[in-house]
């Protein structure tokens, strides 16, 4: 693959902050070229849902990072990662999940598989290591994580999780997330596997409740689960448990008792909203709290869905409450912030699509845009949402993502903590949009916090130093 080259660029300060002028050699793969199109100069719909290009250097994740990070904030269970301790130290704490109880899940625990183990098996010492945490832990549930390696040498993870569950007493579940079968989505769904196994309706399940939902796919990174409890709860709806948010076993096991599944992060729970349809006749109604216009849409859909006249009326005054607070504020960035440019890479779809309607609201104009595991309808519709000449990618890796942020002249990338090197040794402003940050960004309260974040961060006096 040849190397992107930046033959020449600078960094010129005109105000608040101006844009590189990058030299750059045309570097994107030809095998890349149908992931990315540019709005208004291409009819064809964009490649996604796709293995990566080998030796692309993705930024995506593998298989067992998605599971895990999907799994992780429940709170309460043992997360045993079978493989080399590098697996398990990459993901340790990786959510930045808040709990209300127990803080268990904030241990990577791992079997450290080493040479020996690869030659000769490494699933005694997988039974020990759980008979070891279950000793010393009085958790309900184990899941246990396959990486790569269990992938290449075969450990029967099901077996001695079987093995396991029936010596203690407690549900030990494997998470079948070998690091290579497939993409950070395949994870999604062995993590939706897992969840679907310790929800199977047991002894502590009764019947659905009227006005109760489950809120799938909000991973309570800085509260935000919390906050929209807080919105549901005001306008009369129950929030049954969050998958996985703050989440612990009973409530996980008694997910059947809500009368609907609202989505927000569709990429990582659709399927397991799907599956609850045919199993349990659960409907599913996809939704996003992040920006004001989103989560206003979003609590009127629940409402509407639910039919109930003092829900919907309570809704409109919660709405109007809490937008004649923040529309102020947001009306003070947007004046400071108008005609800036933001390039987006996140993880998925409904984030990306959710993002362009939030910087709309601030007056900045979305110049590249990518997802890591988007998919074919969620694609469309940022397609449909974002400007002529807006670039948009799938699965992208760093030497496009440099490529295009310096072509379309962005200030700002939003992303992850992989995104957020690229972006200083650039010279353009971050914010972490992923598990890294420590306020909420959902909600009305989140889409201040989020004004106030680019703000600080585009306006920071330390771009006169660059
Ligand atoms: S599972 Fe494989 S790709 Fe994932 S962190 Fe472990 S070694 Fe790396």
């Amino acid at each position: 693959m040849p190397a992107t080259k930046i033959l020449n660029w600078s960094c010129k300060l005109k105000g608040v902050m101006d844009v590189p002028e990058p030299v750059l050699w045309d570097t994107v793969l030809e095998e890349r070229k149908a992931s990315i199109i540019t709005k208004g100069k291409q009819k064809k719909h964009l490649k996604c849902d796709i293995d990566s290009v080998a030796g692309c250097v993705s930024q995506r994740a593998c298989v067992y990072c998605g599971a895990r990070v999907v799994l992780n904030p429940v709170t309460d269970a043992i997360h045993l990662v079978h493989g080399p301790i590098g697996c398990a130290s990459y993901t340790w704490d990786i959510r930045g999940s808040l709990s209300s109880g127990s803080e268990l899940y904030r241990n990577s625990f791992s079997t450290d598989l080493q040479e020996q183990d690869v030659i000769f098996g490494g699933e005694n010492k997988l039974a020990r290591a759980i008979d070891e945490l279950v000793a010393k832990y009085s958790a309900k549930v184990v899941f246990v994580y396959a990486t790569c390696i269990v992938g290449v040498i075969g450990d029967d993870l099901e077996a001695v999780c079987k093995a396991a569950a029936k010596k203690h007493n407690i549900e030990v579940i494997p998470v079948q997330s070998s690091g290579f079968a497939g993409n950070k989505a395949a994870g999604y769904r062995a993590a939706c596997d897992a969840l679907l196994r310790l929800i199977q309706p047991g002894e502590l399940s009764s019947a659905p409740r009227v006005n109760t939902i489950n809120y799938l796919g909000d991973f309570n990174l800085a509260g935000e689960v919390w906050i929209i409890k807080n919105y549901l709860q005001q306008v009369g709806i129950e929030v049954n448990v969050a998958f996985t948010g703050d989440s612990n076993y009973k409530a996980l096991k008694n997910a059947t008792r809500a009368s609907l599944n609202v989505i927000q992060c569709a990429g990582s729970m659709i399927y397991l909203a799907q599956r609850m349809k045919e199993l349990y006749q659960i409907p599913y109604l996809n939704i996003s709290f992040l920006g004001l216009e989103d989560t206003a849409t979003s609590l009127r859909k629940i409402a509407a869905h639910f039919g109930d006249e003092s829900i919907m009326a309570r809704v409109e005054e919660l709405i109007e409450r809490e937008t004649t607070k923040v529309k102020p504020v947001l009306d003070w960035y947007r004046q400071r912030l108008q005609g800036k440019k933001a390039a987006i890479y996140v993880g998925g779809g409904f984030k990306a699509i959710s993002l362009i309607k939030q910087f709309r609201e601030i007056g900045i104009d979305v110049v590249m845009i990518g997802t890591q595991t988007g998919r074919k309808e969620e694609y469309q519709t940022i397609n449909d949402l974002v400007d002529e000449g807006t670039v948009i990618l799938d699965d992208a890796n760093p030497s496009e993502l440099e490529k295009f942020m310096l072509e379309k002249g962005a200030h700002l990338l939003v992303g992850g903590v992989k995104e957020r090197p690229l972006a200083y040794k650039l010279g353009i402003a971050f914010i972490d949009h992923n598990h890294d940050r420590k306020h909420p960004l959902s909600g009305f309260v989140g889409a201040v916090n989020l004004a106030k974040e680019v703000y600080s961060t585009l306006c920071s006096p330390v771009w006169q130093y660059v």
